[in-house]
């Protein structure tokens, strides 16, 4: 209900789209083919998927030799779905291995993206399943995003390792996962600094930040998980890039879908990044993240 509610303003618009895409029509044509294809475009979907998905429906029209408009709505999702399952765009969220302990996720993205906000979010999901979360404030260059996480931790209820602002962000993340090993913690979520002025710099602070976690955790981090902002469509998009040539984002995080007609930037960024998109943001509060559920998402929209 939450996720209906959530993504009512793009499903709502998409379906009204469709609507005037196919007005008057009997039969899935050319024009109601570059119809489509506005839809998508303007839906954020993007222009290389939103290709993918016209050819596709292209060649099932040449194969049938008819499709009735009123089809259309059906197959559209049922090569949604295909794009989203070939790139195993998850529908589970983040799995705690045992055997892991703790599993450390970190959490990288542009500022103002919602990734405090996300970490938030995740660490009362890990609570509410009874596990032992620790948050660590490795973004240390705004006074702003260490008051915000440590006001998370508070409303959450979950411990938060933190150093004066400007101090090596590695180092934080040193403390935070030497911290949740001694503690016996399940999980860590490591917040870093959104700065995307310099690539370079981008890149050698996200490494670092990993060797130092290393000599406490060889194998960490376990996740990178990128938060993106669904509102500013091409920006994720441009985003998604400069982060996925930084450092090797396992998952997605996109934010800020109930805000947005344009939900159709999440079929777009799992199809062209081939990283599974795990949650969603659907508003404000501490509830409002969802697992991403490819069946959910897509039924969402033709509602
Ligand atoms: P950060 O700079 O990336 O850490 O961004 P914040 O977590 O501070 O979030 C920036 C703003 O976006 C805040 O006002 C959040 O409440 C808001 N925000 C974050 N996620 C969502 C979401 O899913 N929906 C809505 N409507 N707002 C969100």
């Amino acid at each position: 209900e939450t996720l209906d509610k959530g993504l009512e303003k793009s499903s709502r618009s998409f379906f009204d789209k469709i609507g005037r895409a196919i007005a008057g029509k009997s039969k899935v044509d050319d024009e109601v083919l570059d119809n489509l294809e506005e839809v998508l475009i303007s839906s954020d979907v993007g222009i290389e998927t939103t290709l993918k998905i016209i050819k596709k429906i292209e060649e099932r029209v040449a194969r049938d030799k008819f499709m009735n408009t009123s089809e259309l709505d059906q197959i559209l999702k049922e090569e949604i779905m295909n794009l989203l399952a070939e790139n195993k765009s998850s529908d589970s969220e983040f799995e705690i291995p045992q055997d892991k302990k703790p599993y450390v996720i970190m959490v990288v993205g542009v500022n103002g993206v919602g990734k405090t906000t996300t970490i938030g979010k995740l660490a009362y999901q890990f609570k509410q399943q009874g596990k032992k979360v620790i948050l660590g404030a490795s973004d240390t260059f705004r006074a702003a995003a260490v008051d915000q996480l440590v006001i998370w931790s508070e409303r959450v209820g979950v411990p938060i390792i933190k150093q004066s602002m400007g101090s090596d962000p590695a180092s934080v993340a040193f403390d935070t996962v030497q911290s949740a090993q001694a503690q016996g913690a399940d999980v860590v979520l490591i917040d870093t600094a959104g700065r995307l002025h310099n690539k370079v710099n981008l890149m050698n602070e996200l490494s670092k930040i990993k060797r130092v976690m290393q000599k406490v955790i060889p194998d960490a981090p376990h996740e990178i998980l990128l938060v993106l902002d669904g509102s500013t469509g091409q920006n994720a998009f441009e985003q998604a890039k400069q982060f996925t040539t930084a450092t090797d984002v396992s998952a997605l995080a996109v934010t800020k879908l109930d805000g947005t007609a344009k939900g159709g930037v999440v079929i777009g960024i799992s199809d062209q990044f081939k990283i599974p998109v795990k949650y969603i943001g659907v508003g404000e509060k501490m509830v409002d993240l969802q697992p991403f559920n490819k069946y959910e998402f897509v039924d969402s929209f033709f509602k």
